[in-house]
């Protein structure tokens, strides 16, 4: 029997009605690289019953634009990744452009699949400031997809010929909105290593296994971050939201925001506590979803005569 083919419009190129490919939103580079033995699968930790055969894969994009960021995983694989796998320390390699653009590419893929496919922050009012740094990143990353590809550029101008008055402001206003959305200026990325963040070793071998990938805000509401963890690497990137009216009581807070960019590596520090502390509190309950059904022994034995 054949695969049904999943048909609708590229998150990237916006192409409608087109196939989708069956896209990784973490590479599968990054998977592949943190497999233990050739068979391992990947588990939800929270869920170990739910297995990815190599990692999570939502049907997001078209073949064209799916090659076009595996190209930039291959680069990041090959510049940064293997030469850090060969050596890992705190002494990172060097970020190139390109490195920087992988970033990105799979900061929007996290970003975008939280919001128009897991339906993040629906209730949450942060949720409009989330979509902006998702159109952010994907006006980013499509124009340089247009300009590697051959295709026109949405950046279109501004057409006066013909047009009343009214029809001219309309479109002056919706090409300001295009500007300011294409601001990167407010947006940046981090790579730390978990030893680099103050962790000790037992915490870079705890997610030495994992790969994860999600967005949150800081308590001062000003900083967006998308964040990403694998082989003892966090990758993050922030959209530091320029606030004109914030009020709190709190000193603490005011401070923080005064500071803003000063506290990204304290933020992360966090948030990489806080899921220590989420595993913690869950771990019975994961360990009695591993007991059920004989799922331990499975996973045991299918690892066996690896080791
Ligand atoms: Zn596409």
């Amino acid at each position: 029997m054949s695969k049904l083919k999943n048909i609708g419009d590229c998150a990237l190129c916006k192409n409608k009605n087109v196939e989708l490919m069956q896209s990784h939103i973490i590479p599968k580079a990054v998977y592949r690289r943190t497999k233990a033995y050739e068979n391992s699968r990947f588990r939800e930790f929270y869920e170990p019953k739910v297995i990815y055969q190599d990692g999570e894969k939502k049907p997001m994009l078209c073949h064209e634009c799916e090659e076009f960021f595996s190209k930039y995983e291959t680069k990041f694989s090959n510049l940064f990744l293997d030469k850090y796998l060969k050596n890992p320390s705190d002494e990172l390699p060097e970020v190139s452009d390109d490195t920087e653009f992988y970033i990105l590419t799979v900061a929007w893929r996290i970003l975008y699949d939280d919001l128009y496919i897991y339906d993040s922050f629906v209730n949450d009012i942060e949720r409009k400031n989330f979509e902006e740094f998702e159109q952010k990143l994907w006006w980013y990353i499509f124009e340089r997809y247009a300009k590697e590809n051959g295709r026109e550029s949405l950046c279109e101008k501004l057409e006066i010929s013909g047009k009343c008055f009214g029809e001219l402001i309309a479109e002056v206003e919706e090409q300001q909105s295009k500007k300011s959305l294409k601001n990167m200026s407010q947006i940046s990325s981090y790579i730390y290593t978990l030893g680099q963040l103050g962790f000790v070793e037992d915490v870079t071998k705890l997610f030495d296994s994992m790969v994860f990938g999600y967005s949150f805000y800081d308590a001062s509401h000003t900083k967006y971050y998308i964040i990403s963890g694998y082989k003892g690497l966090i990758i993050s990137t922030v959209y530091h939201k320029k606030r004109s009216l914030l009020i709190t009581d709190s000193l603490r807070l005011l401070r923080k925001v005064q500071n803003s960019k000063g506290n990204v590596k304290e933020d992360i520090i966090n948030e990489v506590n806080y899921i220590i502390k989420n595993m913690r509190q869950k771990y019975s309950e994961v360990q009695k979803k591993l007991n059920e059904n004989g799922l331990r022994d499975k996973i045991k034995k299918r690892y066996e005569d690896k080791i």
